[in-house]
């Protein structure tokens, strides 16, 4: 089992999320030609850290919340273990995507 980020990061990626996971398992990726961040189901220790900081609540506690993102972020796992850090967006700035509010 493993936390999940699900669609409401794409086009976000605030990164607030890669900086409190004491596994640094949260890595970058483009997804459908927008910023995006995955978590590595095999190295994250479900401790739950990431989940209240993401100010748009992109982040579910397991993968059954989100199959589909589930098998996305395993997929992208391997692609995006190795690119470099995601640079910080202010918790307070306003979301881009549609539909997005904050929420933390
Ligand atoms: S904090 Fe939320 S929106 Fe930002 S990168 Fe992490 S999951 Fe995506
Ligand atoms: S639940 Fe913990 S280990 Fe898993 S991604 Fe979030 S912060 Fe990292």
């Amino acid at each position: 089992m493993s936390y999940v980020i699900v669609e409401k990061c794409l086009g976000e990626r605030y990164a607030v999320c890669a900086t409190v996971c004491p596994v640094e398992c949260i890595h970058p990726i483009d997804h459908k030609g927008e910023p995006f961040m995955v978590i590595d189901p095999e190295v994250c220790i479900n401790c739950g850290l990431c989940l209240p900081e993401c100010p748009v609540g992109a982040i579910v506690a397991s993968e059954s919340e989100d199959p589909a993102y589930a098998q996305i972020n395993k997929d992208l796992t391997p692609q995006a273990k190795n690119n470099p850090a995601a640079p910080e967006r202010p918790k307070n700035d306003p979301p881009k995507r549609p539909g997005n509010k904050l929420v933390n």
